[in-house]
């Protein structure tokens, strides 16, 4: 088992994922556009109890398709995201990959969104594509 590490631009906030992730994902919604200023986020689905942080986040309460609230975690002082919870995942958070410090052995399983996917940018070989959600 091996455990990943990463965190913010500024290093303010520090995380360590215990274990291989329950899910990869690129997400080419268009909240995760905004919110990363580039055209797909790339996400790990990790157990609450495998995500340890150190250094505080702020939340962005965005909404979700389904209405659901989606707790975007952030630093407040140099803006990267860094993680999302919402209640359609109990006991989960959304790690942006980008933010790790390497990303070794992790691939994208699927894309999600695809529907809002920039045509130029071709599908990831061997994840399944969905255009919206899963
Ligand atoms: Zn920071």
């Amino acid at each position: 088992m091996q455990d990943r590490e990463g965190g913010c631009l500024c290093g303010a906030v520090r995380y360590t994922v215990k274990g291989e992730p329950r899910g990869t994902a690129i997400c080419h919604c268009t909240h995760c556009q905004k919110q990363s200023g580039s055209l797909f986020s790339f996400n790990l689905v990790v157990r609450e109890t495998d995500y340890q942080q150190s250094g505080e986040t702020m939340v962005f309460i965005d909404k979700g398709d389904s209405g659901h609230p989606v707790h975007r975690h952030f630093c407040g002082r140099c803006g990267s995201p860094l993680l999302a919870k919402t209640a359609l995942m109990p006991g989960k958070v959304v790690v942006k990959a980008g933010t790790l410090d390497g990303l070794d052995g992790l691939r994208p399983q699927i894309e999600i969104y695809a529907d809002h996917a920039v045509t130029w940018l071709a599908p990831v070989p061997g994840a399944a594509r969905f255009g919206q959600n899963v």
